[in-house]
């Protein structure tokens, strides 16, 4: 149990569980890390998430975990938890290669070697990091996770606690709400009012393939390591409607077989896909992006790549249907803003700054602020100090992960420079 847990509440005659405790707005993977490192440091929490259960909708599928995350989630972990992260990973071969997408050949393929400093990466099923970060919790039993809650709003009460309201009219009462909710948190919505984000002009739709002996024999160049298919536009159009690459990005995830058995939650192997491209090569209006975003399909995959390569295409073809999804890219200006820090009140992960997947930081930033907040929690106890050591953190490195969004969606599907956006209130 940490020293200092809570700064200024010397006068409260609360309930100990009221003063000190954490309420988290959302179970995704920034909300759950931030979990574990409350765990570990005795600060009582609660979180609560919209979505019925785990696996309520898709969110994506296999996450990239760099240095900075892995070390983050290996802090927060017992190490009981941290083995049975680095057994249900997929094996990581670090290497990459670039393909032209018509002809299947390779542009450009290397091993990576890391170099100093880049520290242990792994490739994680989200569902499954999801699961384990959902281990543990409660020391006590106790449901520390209540699903199907949707937080409406908060209220900064005169007894120096805030009050989390949601939609099924109950309230809970603690002392700093994190708002770990997502894209389009209404914690940050209310906490800094004028926030809002930027329509970055991209669609990415993105799937599973089952990893098949049939797979294997049509596709072997992209069953190998993490590769990128690239399809430049031909002259006229690129002239005409806009020098448009479409990207399309994929990895293996083949799990160790021997826990595939042990733990359940681990999938079959399977080929993760992200098919990135600009918003206009697939919908010229709201409408019709709507639709797209909807009903994403397996023919509207095939149609946009009706020109590859058949061994590029196997992935699309083969895909697994019931897991194709769609989203519409959204990214936060490229500096995280500043607002006056409030004892009572924070935010994390894409609540703060979203980015476009094609840097492939948005989690591992998420996962190191659940770290780094619940650090600072830790050391100085809950209050202005803690939050706004966290918050002036957060805004450096989230900082850089946006740029390196930037960079990502520029090469991937020719992403617009941020002034040059679209933006969207939230
Ligand atoms: C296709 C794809 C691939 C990606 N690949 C990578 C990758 O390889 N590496 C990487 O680092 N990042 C990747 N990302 C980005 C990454 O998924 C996000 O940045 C990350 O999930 C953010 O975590 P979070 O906890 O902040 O938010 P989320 O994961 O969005 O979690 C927010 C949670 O809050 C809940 N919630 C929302 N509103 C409410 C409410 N009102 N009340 C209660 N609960 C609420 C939501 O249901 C959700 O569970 C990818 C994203 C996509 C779409």
């Amino acid at each position: 149990m940490s020293r200092n847990i809570i700064q200024g509440t010397s006068n409260l005659s609360l309930g100990s569980g009221i003063a000190t405790k954490v309420i988290i707005i959302g179970a995704g993977l920034g909300g759950l890390t931030l979990a574990q490192s409350l765990r570990r440091s005795g600060i009582p929490f609660k979180i609560f998430e919209r979505d019925a259960s785990i696996g309520a909708r898709p969110q994506g599928y296999r996450i990239k975990i760099h240095s900075e995350a892995s070390a983050s989630l290996r802090s927060v972990l017992t190490p009981e938890l941290w083995h049975r992260f680095e057994n249900t990973c997929g094996k990581t071969v670090l290497g990459e290669s670039n393909l032209n997408a018509l002809n299947g050949a390779a542009t450009a393929s290397r091993k990576w070697r890391p170099g100093a400093g880049d520290g242990d990466i792994y490739s994680v099923d989200r569902s499954v990091l999801r699961h384990v970060l959902q281990q543990g919790l409660s020391d006590s039993g106790e449901d520390v996770i209540s699903w199907g809650k949707e937080f409406l709003r908060y209220e900064l009460c005169d007894d120096g606690t805030v009050k989390a309201h949601f939609k099924d009219g109950s309230y809970e009462q603690g002392s700093l709400l994190v708002g770990a909710d997502g894209t389009r948190s209404r914690v940050t919505k209310q906490l800094i009012p004028n926030y809002s984000i930027l329509d970055v002009e991209g669609v990415c739709i993105y799937g599973k393939t089952p990893i098949t002996a049939e797979l294997e024999a049509k596709a072997p160049a992209l069953l190998r390591w993490i590769s990128i298919s690239r399809d430049e536009p031909p002259v006229i159009q690129g002239i005409v409607q806009g020098n448009d690459t479409i990207s399309l990005l994929t990895e293996p995830m083949r799990f160790q077989s021997a826990y595939q058995q042990r733990y359940s939650e681990i999938p079959s192997d399977y080929v993760y896909w992200g098919l990135i491209m600009r918003r206009r090569v697939v919908a010229s209006s709201d409408e019709e992006l709507q639709d797209v975003l909807r009903v994403p399909g397996k023919a509207l995959s095939m149609e946009i790549t009706s020109e590859w390569h058949p061994s590029v295409r196997a992935i699309l073809e083969q895909q697994d249907e019931t897991y194709t999804s769609a989203i519409q890219i959204l990214s936060s200006r490229p500096q995280v803003p500043e607002w006056k820090s409030d004892p009572r009140v924070t935010v994390l992960g894409d609540a703060i700054h979203v980015m476009s997947p094609a840097g492939g930081v948005g989690a591992c930033t998420a996962i190191r602020d659940g770290f780094v907040l619940g650090a600072q929690l830790a050391e100085k106890g809950v209050g202005l100090e803690s939050v706004a050591a966290y918050e002036q953190r957060m805004r450096q490195y989230a900082t850089m992960s946006l740029q390196r969004s930037l960079a990502g969606g520029m090469k991937m599907f020719n992403q617009p420079p941020f002034d040059q956006c679209r933006e969207v209130v939230i």
